[in-house]
């Protein structure tokens, strides 16, 4: 009888990031090989690596950067942007994945280096009644992943000044489609700037709309009352 061959550790979670990658890549969310991804493992997170192509990365190449900040030997070298993943999983335990693109239009609004305000109900996606934008700091530094963390707070998203936007999630599954929903918001408020004056909805009512997002899409066996 055949012997099946052991996985490697991690292997599954290692081509899911690379199939998440290329998602983002060919879909155009963020354009070539701008952005990265990285999930939280044990005491440590696999991260793509940096300049590398995402239909040329193979599940080998995926960084493991431990939260000690120890790196195994003979990998690739890890995404840039790898102190700014560390900091969010060191300040956020409820965040299992981490995806950051420079998706188009949630790019251009952080050009304005302006939050992404109420202007449509669904902002409350995000947590909060609005989407910050961290102020601008270099590309890779322990500045810019402070910003972004304090940007992040307690909510699912946020922009990067003059380069981005981070998305986060318990999965890589959510986090991409947040990062995905981001850029559907910013390109929304971007066309209504085009438009004219969006108005935005008032705290009052982005906190009953937050209300009602604690319940919403939950599948729960509840009795409809009739
Ligand atoms: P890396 O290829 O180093 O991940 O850089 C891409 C990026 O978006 C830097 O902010
Ligand atoms: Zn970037």
């Amino acid at each position: 009888m055949l012997q099946k061959r052991a996985a490697p550790a991690g292997a599954n979670v290692r081509s899911d990031v690379i199939s998440f990658g290329q998602r983002m890549s060919s879909s155009g969310l963020s354009p070539g090989k701008s952005g990265n991804l990285s999930v939280r493992v044990d005491n440590a997170m696999l991260i793509t690596p940096t300049g590398i192509a995402y239909n040329e990365m193979r599940p080998v190449d995926l960084v493991e950067v431990r939260f000690d900040g120890r790196l195994a030997a003979g990998q690739r070298i890890a995404s840039s942007e790898w102190r700014l993943h560390l900091a969010i999983y060191k300040a956020r335990a409820d965040v299992g994945a981490i995806v950051h693109t420079h998706s188009l239009n949630a790019t251009a609004l952080s050009c304005l280096r302006r939050s992404i305000p109420a202007f449509h109900y669904m902002i409350a996606e995000f947590g909060g009644d609005r989407i910050a934008c961290a102020p601008y700091a270099l590309y890779g530094s322990e500045e810019l992943a402070r910003h972004a963390v304090k940007a992040l707070g307690a909510q699912e998203g946020c922009l990067l000044a003059n380069h981005g936007a981070v998305a986060v999630g318990e999965t890589l599954r959510q986090a991409y489609e947040r990062a995905a929903a981001l850029e559907v918001l910013a390109s929304q408020y971007a066309r209504a700037l085009q438009m004219g004056r969006p108005r935005t909805l008032p705290k009052r009512e982005m906190a009953r709309v937050l209300e009602k997002f604690k319940t919403y899409g939950k599948q729960t066996d509840v009795k409809a009352k009739s």
